[in-house]
């Protein structure tokens, strides 16, 4: 059978299907009812065989054989989609006919599928037929009522260009078009390797960055594409690790666009490529509906933040903000509109600078991304179609909201469908704008234990923790936002907790518990006490481990050490001082500079280093180390070139030398701290004299320039064995060394610090680390300049006499680790330490050693008893 003979210019598609005629715009997946993928109608299916609906070839069969595209003589790409959510199917329930390349008439078969089976396993059975290359069509005429598969036209169209008859144009490849004269550009395939794909973060990365250039662009996943400006479009294509995709932009800075765009990409848009992000947590993997508990009382829920909680149950609903659906003149809405979104997003600029200026960085990032939600092309878009057909910009901007909030909850994906929680606390921010029906925060009653259907960020960074002793919702996640924000406020949290919580009066006494999951009303008088008396003892070892964190650390035999903090930011300097931190003696000065789209000004850091060295004061040493990036952690405004081993590549110091204004500028903004305390800047990742003689000469030009008085320390990190190897010759050239245990056990051992699998064997109690560190001592010390040890291992308790005995000077640990690792320098005897780091030296495996570490400590603790008694 051949297509009908079409009027000139013109082709009718016949039924590839038989079934129910469907308008494009009503398929429940925004990626076809907005026509981001083409025009043309969809068919509910009856058939099981998929029909050519016209002459051509096949140019594309997708690799899951759930869609394909035949492109006409005439080069009109005709792409069919077989049901919703299918490319997730991979391959399952399809049985291809054709082979991509072969030549099709009309009505042959093209793709069998078993609709049970996609009936079961897919969201849909609707199967769109769609023209991918639209700018060969000039009007579209879609069928409507029922199709008979082979026979019945579904959709006709007018074709533009060149009439039938002239030569036909070839089908149009994207992936081989470059920037031409029609200002298209497209990229190679890019494979994603960002470890949880293109989620909230490294997407608005992207967004923000292509809206920089005025080109058209778009993110093309498979047969799906995405508006690149639009981040809550990109998150609709639910780009996964090692997905491909391409950048295709048309415009004047097409070339450009692509370029800068599949630079970043492949560099990770900011993210760590090489293991799980360090401030996002793990993805859970779509969390198992929790059983329900058929025990009288007993909720249950998924783990968002650990703690127990006992309190009075508070429902917080929040009161629906009405709307009427008329608007008045579209032009006053519009204007409205604009008004409302201008106030939200000062608003939303303004908490995340107050977070950032207060090191908040996972916060602040949280409220950046907000803003990006509120530029939202695709938004506005939706709102201002409404605001046509002569709707209120509030009714319209809610129907846009629920739009993509509901895009993104039907992605079946735990982490996205979080994310449209955050689509509605912007959503509702502006509503409240536009509508000036703004309830504000709920007046919480003390000891609440909140249950709601779901909270936004902005509901939990506004809770008073006076009243607010934790949380469970009925909605949400492990990832959420929501989560991540109570976790950072140490707020026990339940989500996805079962629904009859709702239910429960306010004022019911109530025992949450965030590690399990759980919310028991009703507890008996037995319960509560048992939870008590636990908080009480965990507060009481935490207050004796606190009262005794502010003595210092000395060991029983007389020899005091310097216990010193690791920090990313200001909060932590000042939370580092209250639990007995000596110092700092490692501030990672990346929060500055990371999860953001441009660097931050040198005013910016030079306040934040100002506001740390006043936090600690005259009498602390805060050692600032200059930028350490590259290799796990990326910055996404310096794309570097792709590194086959970016953690052997331009990592720490070495982008002195690609960047070198980035480096001097930061190196200026943390000069001008000194005086407010004992200032040392450190290089990382230093491996050779010239690099400590180069960073030292920008110290000193700097300095000078900006005529600085006090006294400024310089020293290095020793975490590349080579500068372990020559410490006692770069320790005439620096002030200190601060051992780097994880890279230094990284590069040891050759064990990538963040595999998967291998990582668990990098121990840094490894005989050759120790040897290293060892080396290290001994080199400094005959110079005369101290050694810190400021790697995770310095916070090991099994570490510590080991650390001692090698003769290091000082341990910098994380905030929380502080009062414990004092305690444990004060069980010590630096002699017996010496003779337990000698015997450690000559061991073979790091088993070994921790082997003996560990009889080493019981036998202290036997002696400490004896003593004692
Ligand atoms: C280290 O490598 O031990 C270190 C402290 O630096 P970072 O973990 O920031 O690489
Ligand atoms: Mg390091």
């Amino acid at each position: 059978m051949s297509s009908p003979d079409p009027a000139p210019g013109r082709l009718a598609l016949t039924a590839p299907l038989s079934g129910l005629i469907v308008p494009l715009t009503e398929v429940p997946d925004p990626t076809f009812a907005e026509k981001m993928v083409g025009d043309g109608v969809s068919i509910d299916p009856t058939s099981e065989v998929l029909l050519s609906p016209c002459d051509g070839r096949v140019t594309l069969l997708h690799p899951a054989h759930h869609a394909l595209t035949v492109t006409t003589p005439d080069g009109v790409e005709v792409l069919m989609h077989i049901g919703l959510e299918t490319v997730g199917l991979k391959g399952r329930g399809f049985t291809p006919k054709v082979r991509e390349g072969d030549e099709v008439t009309a009505g042959q078969p093209l793709i069998a599928f078993d609709a049970a089976y996609l009936a079961r396993n897919a969201a849909s059975l609707l199967t769109q037929i769609v023209i991918s290359n639209g700018d060969k069509v000039y009007e579209y005429h879609p069928s409507a009522g029922r199709a008979e598969a082979g026979r019945t036209i579904v959709l006709e169209l007018t074709l533009a260009g060149p009439p039938a008859g002239a030569a036909p144009s070839p089908p149009k490849d994207r992936a081989a078009s470059a920037a031409g004269a029609g200002g298209e550009a497209a990229s190679p395939e890019l494979v994603i390797l960002n470890p949880e794909g293109l989620h909230a973060r490294p997407t608005a990365v992207l967004a923000n960055s292509a809206k920089r250039f005025t080109a058209e662009i778009r993110l093309v996943k498979g047969d799906r594409e995405a508006n690149a400006k639009s981040v809550v479009a990109v998150m609709g294509l639910d780009v996964k690790r090692h997905d491909r995709v391409r950048i295709i932009a048309d415009g004047l800075d097409a070339a450009e666009a692509v370029e800068a765009l599949a630079a970043m990409i492949q560099s990770g848009l900011g993210e760590n490529l090489h293991g799980r992000p360090k401030e996002a947590p793990a993805p859970a993997p779509a969390a198992p509906a929790p059983a329900r508990s058929d025990e009288p009382g007993l909720l249950r829920g998924v783990s968002a933040s650990t703690g127990l909680a006992t309190g009075r149950i508070f429902q917080l609903r929040r009161a629906e903000i009405i709307v009427s659906e008329k608007g008045g003149d579209p032009e006053a809405e519009r204007r409205a509109l604009l008004a409302a979104l201008e106030e939200a997003k000062k608003e939303l600029a303004g908490l995340e600078n107050k977070l950032r200026l207060s090191a908040d960085v996972g916060k602040a990032a949280i409220f950046a991304a907000h803003q990006e939600i509120l530029e939202d092309p695709e938004l506005m878009t939706a709102t201002l179609v409404g605001l046509d057909r002569g709707q209120s910009a509030a009714f319209a901007w809610r129907a846009a909201v629920q739009t993509q909030a509901d895009t993104l909850k039907n992605l079946n994906n735990e982490l996205l469908a979080g994310r449209a929680n955050d689509v509605h606390d912007v959503g509702r921010r502006v509503l409240a704008k536009l509508t000036g029906q703004d309830d504000g925060p709920a007046p919480i009653p003390e000891e609440a234990i909140l249950v709601a259907e779901d909270l936004t960020p902005s509901d939990v960074t506004g809770f008073d923790r006076h009243r607010v002793l934790g949380f469970c919702t009925t909605g949400g996640g492990a990832t959420s936002h929501v989560a991540i924000l109570a976790r950072a406020a140490g707020l026990p949290a339940v989500a996805a907790i079962d629904r009859r919580a709702l239910e429960a009066p306010d004022g019911t006494p109530a025992v949450l518990d965030g590690e399990k999951g759980e919310l028991r009303l009703n507890p008996s008088a037995e319960e509560i006490e048992r939870v008590r008396g636990l908080q009480r003892q965990a507060d009481l070892d935490r207050e004796k481990d606190l009262a005794e964190a502010a003595r210092p650390a000395v060991t029983l035999d007389g020899h005091r050490f310097k216990v010193v903090a690791n920090i990313g930011g200001l909060a932590e300097a000042k939370e580092s001082v209250t639990q007995g931190g000596e110092g700092v003696g490692l501030l990672r000065s990346e929060f500055l500079f990371l999860e953001r789209s441009e660097a931050p000004s040198e005013e910016e850091q030079g306040s934040v280093y100002q506001a740390i060295a006043k936090a600690l004061g005259p009498e602390r040493d805060l050692v600032v180390r200059t930028l350490d990036v590259g290799g796990d952690k990326p910055l996404a405004y310096l794309p570097l070139a792709p590194e086959v081993n970016p953690f052997l590549g331009v990592r720490g110091i070495r982008l002195n030398k690609v960047a070198p204004e980035l480096f001097a500028a930061q190196v200026r903004a943390a000069l001008t701290a000194a005086g407010f305390t004992r200032l040392h800047l450190m290089f990382p990742m230093i491996a050779t004299v010239e690099e400590i003689r180069e960073a030292r000469a920008v110290v000193e030009r700097e300095g000078e320039a900006l005529k600085v008085q006090a006294p400024v320390a310089v020293g290095i990190m020793v975490e590349v064995p080579a500068a372990a190897m020559l410490a006692e010759g770069l320790a005439a050239e620096v002030d200190f060394f601060s051992i780097g245990t994880n890279d230094l056990t990284q590069y040891t051992l050759a064990i990538d610090r963040g595999h998967p699998s291998l990582a668990k064997m990098a121990d840094g109690l490894h005989p050759a680390v120790l040897a290293l560190i060892d080396r290290t001592v001994r080199g400094a010390h005959r110079h005369g300049k101290w050694v810190g040890v400021c790697g995770g291992l310095a916070g090991e308790p099994a570490a510590v006499p080991i650390l001692l005995g090698l003769g290091v000077d000082e341990l910098s640990v994380s905030v929380g680790s502080i009062a414990a690792v004092k305690a444990a320098i004060r069980r010590c005897r630096l002699d017996r330490c010496r003779g337990l780091a000698g015997e450690a030296l000559a061991r073979l495996t790091a088993a070994e050693v921790r082997a003996l570490a560990g009889e080493f400590l019981e036998r202290e603790r036997e002696d400490d008893h004896v003593e004692r008694v």
